[in-house]
């Protein structure tokens, strides 16, 4: 068990600071862990609300039974977890500037564009370690990827992440899904994969380019799929450089098997921020 979460950590070890956030099974507060001592750090701590059932404790610390496997400088770390009577709670590397979504809509054109490229290589190089790793995240979006510094953002929220055998795709059961970031087969079909993790980059690539708007506003969920069975898709956001748009454009792939693999896409990225360093520089 302990292999698997992390490390225990004791109630004791953990001060619980002031909220930053609202999670599906409870707050997210920031927090030190070893207070006092000389390991102290300022964490995050996710916790499950106290009256949850002992099933949904356990799918709660599912999520940092998949952070765990992960190590990779943009991928929000794994500390460990709490698993107390009283207390359940995952104790994670703490991005102190809070959502990508949030921070792009409140600096607004004080990020430069080559940030915003900057921060769209960082997010496929942490796909391409999922993607080597065989995992799903199924949730990509602006909303979930965090800022730790201005210059650094990291992939968040594994809560809906599954790990795939083999070639194998992932059958979501039930519950509330993200429509406008989903790939058509994930909508129709409930089938997801790294091939739709990748269509959901493209949305989120899009979110970054656009400073924090989110797609499809205004726009119904059930629409947003007659549109995209008709071959639209998002428009070109100012300030995209045409090979970018034109590789968010085959992430958006209607069939998954034309859309390019995580490792691609970052070779791709890669070229883009190199030559869009160059132009700055002249
Ligand atoms: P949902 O499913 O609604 O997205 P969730 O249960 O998956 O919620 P998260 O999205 O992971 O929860 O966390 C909720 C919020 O808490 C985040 O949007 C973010 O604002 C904040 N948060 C989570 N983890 C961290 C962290 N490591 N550092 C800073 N803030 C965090």
């Amino acid at each position: 068990d302990r292999q698997v979460l992390g490390r225990a950590i004791s109630p004791r070890e953990v001060m619980l600071e002031e909220r930053i956030g609202e999670g599906q099974f409870g707050d997210v507060h920031k927090g030190t862990l070893y207070p006092g001592t000389r390991d102290e750090v300022s964490v995050a701590i996710k916790t499950c609300k106290p009256d949850a059932s002992h099933e949904g404790r356990v799918k709660f610390l599912e999520e940092a039974a998949v952070m765990k496997k992960f190590d990779h400088p943009h991928i929000i770390k794994l500390f460990g977890v709490v698993s107390h009577e009283r207390q359940t709670c995952i104790v994670m590397e703490l991005a102190p500037l809070g959502q990508l979504r949030r921070y792009l809509l409140s600096e607004g054109s004080r990020i430069s564009k080559l940030l915003l490229l900057q921060y769209i290589h960082q997010m496929s190089s942490a796909m391409v370690h999922l993607e080597a790793k065989s995992y799903v995240h199924r949730d990509i979006a602006a909303r979930n990827v965090l800022v730790t510094t201005p210059e650094v953002v990291k992939l968040a929220d594994f809560g809906l992440s599954r790990g795939l055998q083999d070639g194998n795709y992932y059958v979501a059961s039930r519950g509330k899904l993200p429509i406008k970031w989903m790939a058509p087969e994930s909508i129709n079909f409930r089938r997801f994969t790294g091939l739709s993790d990748v269509w959901m980059f493209g949305v989120c690539c899009w979110e970054i380019m656009m400073r924090g708007v989110k797609p499809f506003v205004g726009i119904k969920n059930d629409e947003v799929i007659s549109k995209i069975e008709l071959g639209e898709r998002l428009p070109l956001p100012a300030d995209t450089p045409a090979p970018l748009f034109s590789l968010m454009n085959r992430c958006w792939s209607y069939e998954p098997e034309k859309r390019p693999y995580f490792r691609d896409i970052e070779a791709t990225v890669a070229d883009v921020l190199e030559e869009e360093r160059q132009l700055e520089s002249l």
